[in-house]
């Protein structure tokens, strides 16, 4: 376990604001270059706020090069953690069960070929594109209108808290919890300390990974961070016989509704393009409706449609369910904001909407490495003055 404390250190290398998964992997990655990381954390213990609602899911299928990289890495070291991290025997839970995309529409097949053409041309060589025939042959619960699937095997789903706690213990940074941040001070235009509500820690460098609140905390240095804060939730559905155990997170791109196995049921979840913006939330509030809209196999997002499965668990109608909800803090190409900022020692490691438990590795070391200058912004796909095309709504 790592060592939480309340006591202030007065001074460090680098001060992490948020101890959720990015904040642990960047003080994970601070401490592989010999930087001494204090990581301050509103809350009682790491990762409760959006790490804790995460489904675990982690990919190689993307839609850009760069990302496709950051995962890449990511994966990479999620699959040697115990040994990268020197903590023998951790266990992230790693599931290489794989993500099965699958639609029942022309169009969308002829998108997916396109995508997985891509994916193959940025490295990506072992996901596969797979007809009807074939995916029903593979996933014998698919219904007949699937048309055409793409799937990686080698993708899967880990557990977000021991991967938060993981880098937390390994790099002995110290972690000050029970703490806010509420201002810093700048000298010579630089950030010189940090304020909190007990007292201040001086540094030159500050790393934000405020998840939600990456916005108002950047403010305080006078920074406006173009990112908006949206609801998402997850419904887990307990003691399913019906879920396969080794399935794959299964994403119908017709409709958005995707669901994942875990020991004891399913997690769903569903991406409402309409969902309006909402301000950061320290709580965010969960709607049964979202549970119907997933489960009713009559609602146009039922995951029933590519998986009847899905109907006999409606129609029982006696499964205790759990509803969470969290944030997505999207930019506007839904790519992360990492590295340096227009304000001297202010770094970003934030908007990473709902890739941030897969993209904390590969964002949180190029953002270390960028601070100690192994890097330029030249070289940061992810640097905050990127030109940025928004991006099209996409189902997960
Ligand atoms: C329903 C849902 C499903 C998801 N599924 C996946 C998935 O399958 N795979 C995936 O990769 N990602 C997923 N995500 C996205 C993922 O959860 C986030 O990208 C990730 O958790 C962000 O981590 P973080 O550390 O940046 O933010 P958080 O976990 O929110 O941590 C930020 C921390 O900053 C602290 N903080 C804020 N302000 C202050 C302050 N003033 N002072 C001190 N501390 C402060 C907060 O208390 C918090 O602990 C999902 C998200 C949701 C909502």
């Amino acid at each position: 376990m790592p060592e939480l404390t309340t006591d202030l250190p007065p001074t460090a290398d680098v001060v992490v604001v948020g101890g959720g998964v990015v904040g642990a992997a960047t003080a994970f990655f601070a401490a592989r270059v010999g930087l001494r990381a204090v990581v301050v954390e509103r809350r009682p213990l790491l990762g409760t706020l959006t790490t804790s609602v995460a489904a675990g899911g982690f990919r190689a299928q993307f839609d850009n090069p760069y990302e496709t990289a950051l995962v890449l890495e990511s994966i990479a070291t999620y699959e040697s953690f115990a040994e990268i991290a020197r903590l023998r025997d951790f266990d992230l839970g790693i599931q290489k069960q794989g993500y099965l995309f699958v639609t029942s529409s022309p169009v969308t097949a002829k998108r997916q070929a396109q995508r997985v053409a891509s994916q193959r041309a940025w490295g990506v060589d072992d996901v596969e594109l797979l007809d009807g025939g074939e995916a029903r042959f593979r996933f014998p619960y698919l219904s007949e209108r699937v048309v055409s699937a793409r799937f990686r095997a080698n993708d899967g789903f880990l557990d977000p808290k021991r991967l938060t706690y993981g880098y937390a213990q390994a790099s002995s940074a110290t972690f000050v919890v029970s703490t806010e941040v509420s201002g810093f001070s700048l000298q010579g235009g630089r950030i010189a300390a940090v304020q909190t509500n007990r007292g201040a820690i001086s540094t030159d460098n500050l790393v934000v990974a405020a998840g939600p609140f990456a916005r108002p905390i950047a403010r305080l240095a006078g920074l406006e961070l173009p990112i908006t804060t949206v609801r998402r939730q997850k419904l887990t559905v307990m003691n399913l016989p019906e879920v396969p155990l080794d399935a794959p997170f299964v994403i119908d791109e017709d409709n958005g509704g995707h669901w994942r196995p875990t020991s004891h049921g399913a997690q769903l979840m569903f991406t409402d393009p309409t969902t309006p913006p909402s301000d950061p939330a320290w709580d965010v509030p969960v709607s049964h409706d979202f549970a119907f809209l997933l489960l009713d196999p009559n609602s146009e997002h039922a995951v029933a449609r590519v998986c009847p499965f899905w109907r006999t668990v409606w129609e029982r109608g006696s499964n205790q369910w759990l509803l969470q909800a969290g944030q997505y803090a999207y930019t506007r190409d839904h790519q992360p904001f990492l590295g340096p900022t227009p304000v001297p020692g202010l770094h970003l490691n934030v908007g990473y909407s709902g890739h941030g438990v897969m993209g904390s590795a590969g964002g949180s070391r190029l953002v270390v490495d960028l601070l100690v200058g192994k890097l330029t912004q030249s070289d940061n796909p992810f640097r905050f003055d990127r030109p940025i095309a928004p991006h099209a709504f996409d189902v997960i």
